[in-house]
């Protein structure tokens, strides 16, 4: 059996703040622990709010970032040392595509400038046929060639992220990490730039690390899905089970707040706060203070990411608690 795409283990990254008037160092771990495999041809949905450490699992997969612990491998093998020539041609099989198109632009460049640089850059090609790739791209992605001649600013949010995606398909990648996609979008835009890369998965099957904290967008895209609060994996399932019926008090909360049209809603759980400090993350659980379902036990007992009986992993005393029960009983 092949060794997965990418293969995130037990990865860990701490930051050091400086906090108060003397200017005490406080360790943040905005990932904690968190191991993930992303398969060729599948989508995992990486999801949870803002400041869970969903983006800093994205660097780290994309060796972008060094991990303080855990290792990640790809297509089995481990990263190399930056800056080598085994990082760069690993890196060429790895894009990412951002949140935000115009910053991921050169302002000062056409659109197909932009396009043909990885060939540059990678020397890939004859020189003399590279525009033409470029070109190629661009109409794969739905652009016009007058539209590849424009500068950023002369396109719509929508085309330029098309631009972004035909310039990350320049290396023929076997990955794409998505960080927020399409959050800058417009909701009409959205559905089309989502669409497009869901033809191009299965076209060229690649496997997709999607990043979004907009559960309706991770729904459209996922095969399967992790859900992550402060720096750690709380549920991770496939989305068609983990979507309908959560077993984690946090998921059910991110279900509940976005409903599928035509589909039996949930009661709506409003999740009380913000998420907590990293920096001083809670004893015991770290979702207990807004957690609807919590126990005593879960002030004081972190609970462990493991399997249910239902093959899903999750991270909640009182899910194990009522599937063990479940079991016995039948
Ligand atoms: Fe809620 Fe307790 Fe489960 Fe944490 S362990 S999610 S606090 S029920």
């Amino acid at each position: 059996m092949s060794a997965p795409l990418l293969q995130a283990r037990n990865v860990a990254r701490c930051y050091h703040m400086r906090k108060g008037l003397l200017g005490r160092s406080v360790e943040v771990r905005a990932v904690d622990g968190v191991s993930l495999t992303v398969e060729r041809g599948r989508t995992l949905g990486l999801v949870g709010e803002s400041g869970s450490g969903k983006s800093t699992t994205g660097r780290l997969a994309l060796g972008l970032e060094k991990p303080d612990a855990g290792d990640v491998l790809f297509n089995g093998a481990p990263m190399p040392a930056t800056d080598t020539l085994a990082w760069r041609q690993m890196r060429a099989r790895m894009q990412m595509i951002y949140q935000d198109p115009l910053g991921a632009l050169d302002r000062r460049l056409q659109i197909v400038e932009q396009v043909r640089e990885p060939f540059d850059v990678h020397d890939l090609g004859e020189p003399k046929e590279r525009e033409a790739l470029a070109f190629a791209l661009l109409q794969s992605v739905g652009l016009r060639a007058d539209q590849g001649r424009r500068y950023p600013h002369e396109l719509s949010g929508g085309q330029r992220q098309r631009a972004v995606i035909a310039r990350a398909l320049a290396t023929k990648p076997d990955l794409l990490v998505c960080d927020e996609p399409v959050s800058a979008l417009d909701v009409s835009i959205q559905a089309q730039v989502i669409n497009l890369l869901v033809d191009i998965q299965q076209e060229l099957g690649l496997g997709l690390l999607f990043i979004s904290h907009d559960l309706k967008v991770v729904r459209q895209v996922s095969h399967r899905v992790a859900v992550m609060y402060l720096g750690r994996i709380v549920e991770e399932g496939e989305a068609d089970l983990l979507l309908s019926s959560p077993a984690h008090p946090y998921t059910e909360a991110l279900v509940s707040a976005a409903p599928v049209p035509g589909r039996r809603t949930r009661p709506r759980i409003v999740l009380q706060g913000d998420p907590p400090n990293p920096a001083a993350r809670p004893s015991g659980c770290a979702f207990h203070p807004r957690c609807h379902a919590a126990r005593e036990r879960c002030k004081v007992e972190s609970p462990l990411l493991k399997p249910m009986p239902d093959g899903r992993l999750a991270a909640c005393h009182v899910a194990h608690d009522q599937a063990n029960f479940l079991k016995a009983a039948s």
